[in-house]
């Protein structure tokens, strides 16, 4: 399975991939209710050029990063409030 970098989104072999402590995931889950955060943990991860790159600079990609996929799993429910409503006529 190809690994996504959540900074830069590009995919790479040399990719450090997270590893979730138990309160990210209590974290993650109280977020984002029903996304798996498994799932979310498997497919991303840390590409060595990001990693390396200076902790201001890093912390910027990341808010940019997370911004995005908070926005992307708002249009998500939005979406399937839609669905729910336009099925019920
Ligand atoms: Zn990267």
């Amino acid at each position: 399975m190809k690994i996504k970098c959540v900074l830069c989104r590009r995919e790479s072999d040399r990719m450090q991939r997270f590893k979730m402590s138990a309160e990210a995931r209590k974290l993650h889950e109280d977020l984002y209710p029903g996304m798996s955060s498994d799932k979310v943990f498997a497919e991303n991860g840390l590409c060595s050029d990001c990693q390396d790159l200076p902790a201001g600079k890093r912390w910027a990609l990341a808010e940019k990063a997370l911004n995005a996929l908070t926005e992307e799993y708002r249009r998500e429910l939005i979406r399937e409030r839609y669905e729910k409503l336009l099925n019920r006529n």
